[in-house]
């Protein structure tokens, strides 16, 4: 199994010195779980997308310790980002902009633009700042196209086998679901991926933002109809729908709703919070476990709302269960 190591001082010099070295290291932050190497060395990039088995053309997200961390990254700067980072920065929002040239083109998975965010979790800043405030690319780190990790634990189990990985151990992610990414290389600001930072609140700062039925890997991979999905075939049940939807079940089935009392044995019942934010932060944990009970299926119920918080969870549960 790969290394969890608390996070001491000595373990972060560790880490940065691991990733100085072209190695790829796992990191918390306050979406999921990171694996991430210095966005300015190839090494660490081709080892980031080898440990994943990521296709080299889904680009990764560089994080930074803030505003001018991003500038040393991105050409020009879109006087937009000066409102969008000063409110919502450090925190889980994404922007794209143009790449500088002098960014490895690996790490923008051969595009001409690069995503970049500022991590809130301490951790995560305090390996930033050992490395003297040097960018660090990082997708989530968990096995290309599988549920992404929110505990130490998830990393260690998609990399059992990686047994020189280093993973800093943060606890549990604050926020549980991966960041919000908004394109601002379009005509207009676009939604790529809804996150914990809702289209509202980009709204009420941008006026206009698309929000596009992504259901296809075009313009932003993590859009792939079948992404942070169970290893067990998944399902959604619409709202009070379950009772029926088990009553069809011939064979136990690991279960997600929101009242218990509608799960009868020989079913598993894992019941989620009716708060949006307590039900984002364990929703990959819960699919985790439901995971490892071995069942036929795993049925969900569909959430009260799709605004707000919501609209991120409901896009994770349509592409877990396509
Ligand atoms: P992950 O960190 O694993 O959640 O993956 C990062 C996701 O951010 C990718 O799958 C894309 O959806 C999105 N992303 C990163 N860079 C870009 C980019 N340059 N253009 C559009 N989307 C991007
Ligand atoms: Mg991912």
């Amino acid at each position: 199994m790969p290394i969890i190591l608390e996070p001491t001082d000595l373990s972060i010099q560790r880490a940065a010195e691991a990733m100085r070295a072209g190695r790829a290291v796992a990191f918390p932050t306050e979406t999921v779980y990171g694996l991430g190497a210095l966005t300015h060395d190839p090494r660490g990039i081709a080892e980031v997308y080898r440990m994943k088995w990521r296709p080299s053309n889904n680009p990764l997200i560089a994080h930074v310790l803030d505003a001018h961390g991003a500038r040393e990254i991105v050409e020009g700067w879109d006087p937009r980002c000066d409102e969008l980072t000063s409110r919502l920065w450090p925190g889980p929002l994404t922007l794209v902009l143009p790449r500088r040239a002098n960014v490895p083109v690996e790490a923008a998975g051969g595009r001409a633009t690069i995503a970049v965010r500022s991590p809130s979790c301490p951790v995560a800043r305090r390996l930033l700042q050992e490395l003297g405030g040097e960018s660090i690319s990082a997708p989530s780190a968990n096995r290309s196209g599988h549920v992404s990790p929110t505990l130490a634990s998830h990393v260690a189990e998609d990399f059992a086998s990686e047994l020189d990985l280093m993973i800093l151990n943060g606890g549990r992610s604050e926020f549980g679901l991966e960041s919000t990414v908004l394109d601002l290389t379009t005509a207009r600001p676009t939604l790529l991926r809804p996150g914990t930072v809702t289209l509202e609140s980009l709204r009420q700062i941008l006026g206009d933002v698309d929000a596009p039925e992504l259901m296809e890997q075009g313009a932003s991979p993590g859009t792939a109809p079948r992404h942070y999905a169970p290893r067990t075939p998944a399902v959604l049940v619409p709202i009070n729908g379950m009772r029926a939807a088990l009553a069809l079940e011939p064979r136990p089935c690991a279960v997600l709703c929101f009242d218990p009392s509608h799960v009868p044995s020989p079913h598993t019942d894992i019941t989620m919070p009716r708060d949006a934010r307590l039900y984002a932060s364990i929703l990959y944990d819960a699919l985790r476990s439901a995971d490892t009970l071995g069942c036929a299926r795993i049925l969900i119920e569909m959430p009260p709302s799709a605004d707000g918080l919501w609209r991120a969870v409901v896009d994770r549960l349509r592409r877990a269960t396509a």
